[in-house]
């Protein structure tokens, strides 16, 4: 067992979660499962922590691997990275704006 009570592998899980803004819940009153969205294919997946601490099961409604949506929420979400290139085309395109603008005011 892990001394730290708030180290555990489903605290770890949840964020990364968060990172790839996928929701997740609470299925009725039951406190050692989760219910979210599969990380690869976007079907519901269920969480669940055996006991307090304890390695996460991953289990997809559509049956993707575990190995693969856990390398899927470790990887760093794919929107992010477009954001930055849509932000930095935007910039760039505004740079050249101002280039013709000086250009034409000559
Ligand atoms: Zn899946």
């Amino acid at each position: 067992m892990r001394s730290d009570p708030f180290d555990r592998p489903l605290d770890a899980m949840l964020e990364r979660l968060r990172v790839h803004g996928i929701t997740y819940g609470r299925p009725g009153t039951e406190i050692d499962r989760w219910v979210t969205s599969c990380a690869v294919c976007g079907q519901p997946m269920m969480l669940h922590e055996p006991y307090l601490g304890s390695p996460v099961t991953v289990r997809c409604s559509a049956g993707c691997h575990e190995s693969r949506v856990v390398r899927a929420l470790a990887a760093e979400p794919h929107r992010y990275d477009e954001g930055l290139d849509l932000a930095e085309d935007a910039s760039a395109a505004a740079w050249r704006a101002l280039d013709l603008l000086e250009q034409a005011c000559r």
